[in-house]
């Protein structure tokens, strides 16, 4: 929060790197990004031209350590998809589906030769990458998926459909799972110009404009063994992903909604109606107050599971859905509110609110509805799946 607005100090959290991390990607996001992130949105173009620049800051993977990469802490990945979805979510989903969805499975479940082929390039922001999971069919499900890998020789013939993916048309990379023969969940790299792989981008959407989002199409579609993540075994692989890409939505939905926040306070102070400013008005105070005390709940929720992150490597899963929950939900109404302080104003692209507004409808179902994470955490509470059957298709 602004210096003058932080009671609790959370700023001081922030150790000196973190700091020169969140001071470098905020001015970034400031002098690059929202001077023409409303023409991207109204547009529905994503501003590849900052590809090079997100990754010279080192935005790209930043936990790895190899392979040209930074080697942040994961409080410093945290800030960073705070400040870039301050300006978009479009641009934080383009850099998380790249460090967490796609750099993190080949360092992870990759050899050392497939992470010596792909890492550098994907970190340094000359290839570009996408992560296919979801089906037309099966999204909040995806054990049930039909996309499969039948083993020929030394390569695997992929064949199925996936939808809703990010980066999709501009990927040279995906990382796809696909049933083996043998019934388990595997991941594959597929690469662009690898015949029977198809990319169409998908139309007419009204959320996460600034953002590209297709339908990957395999059909008889061929990939050397060698493609194969041979660590990657089962749907828990996929599983690991989203948790590391959720950990920096809950970050990110923090920077949505401080700058609906931000935007709202000014317009409040400046906007006069009935003789004074309706800041001064007790129902917009309380409106104002209650996106100030949801927002800092929610940095302090952050702040632990980076500590957490930071101690022990990883930060149990229900903590994950419990933040990602909380945050989305907070962010999503934060904006919403700000869009109504505004007035008649709020729903033009002059102002941010209703972009963001808009983008966290997409931010609140992907990587996990908000009623999936209600599951996952009602679960861990009672002891009682409430999922319903999971049968595979
Ligand atoms: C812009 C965007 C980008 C995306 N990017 C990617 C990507 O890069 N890669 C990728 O693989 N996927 C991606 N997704 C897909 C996303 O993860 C799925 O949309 C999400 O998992 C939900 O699946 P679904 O849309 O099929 O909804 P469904 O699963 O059909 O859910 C519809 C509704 O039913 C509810 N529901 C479902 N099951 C239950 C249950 N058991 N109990 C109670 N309620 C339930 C849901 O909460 C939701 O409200 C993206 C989606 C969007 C919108």
């Amino acid at each position: 929060m602004r210096s003058e607005l932080d009671v609790l100090q959370i700023d001081q959290l922030l150790p000196e790197e973190e700091r020169l991390i969140r001071d470098s990607v905020r001015s970034f996001v400031k002098e690059k990004v929202l001077p023409i992130i409303g023409g991207c949105f109204r547009r529905g173009e994503f501003p590849k031209h900052l590809v090079p620049e997100i990754a010279q800051l080192g935005l790209l993977g930043p936990t790895v350590k190899t392979h040209g990469g930074a080697g942040t802490s994961y409080l410093g990945y945290g800030v960073i998809m705070e400040e870039l979805e301050r300006g978009d979510s479009g641009v934080r989903s383009f850099a998380s589906v790249q460090s967490s969805l796609v750099i993190y499975p080949i360092a992870t479940f990759g050899d050392e030769a497939q992470r010596d082929r792909w890492l550098p390039g994907l970190i340094n922001g000359q290839l570009i990458g996408c992560f296919g999971l979801t089906e037309p069919d099966f999204g909040s499900n995806p054990a049930g998926m039909r996309t499969s890998a039948k083993r020929q020789g030394g390569n695997y013939v992929l064949n199925g459909t996936k939808r809703w993916i990010t980066n999709g048309n501009l990927a040279d990379l995906a990382v796809v799972f696909a049933r083996c023969d043998d019934g388990e969940i595997g991941a594959f790299v597929v690469e662009r110009g690898t015949e029977g792989f198809i990319t169409n981008e998908i139309e007419g959407k009204i959320s996460l404009r600034a953002s590209v989002t297709s339908e990957l199409i395999f059909e008889d579609c061929t990939v050397p063994a060698a493609n194969r993540l041979p660590n990657a075994k089962g749907l828990k692989a996929a599983l690991m992903c989203l948790s590391q890409a959720r950990y920096g939505i809950a970050w990110g939905a923090i920077g949505a909604a401080k700058a609906c926040f931000f935007e709202a306070l000014d317009y409040a102070k400046a906007r006069v109606m009935f003789d004074r400013p309706i800041a001064g008005f007790q129902l917009v105070q309380q409106k104002l107050v209650q996106m100030y005390s949801d927002i800092v709940q929610a940095e302090l929720l952050c702040h632990r599971m980076a500590q957490l992150k930071d101690r022990d490597g990883q930060v149990h899963h229900v903590a994950v859905s419990l933040a990602k929950r909380n945050n989305v939900d907070m962010a999503l109404k934060t904006a919403r509110v700000a869009r109504d302080i505004l007035g008649a104003n709020g729903i033009v692209d002059d102002y941010c609110a209703m972009r963001h507004m808009c983008n966290l409808e997409s931010v609140f179902t992907y990587e996990g509805t908000h009623d999936i994470h209600t599951l996952i955490v009602g679960q861990a509470l009672t002891g009682e799946s409430a999922f319903g059957e999971t049968k595979a298709g």
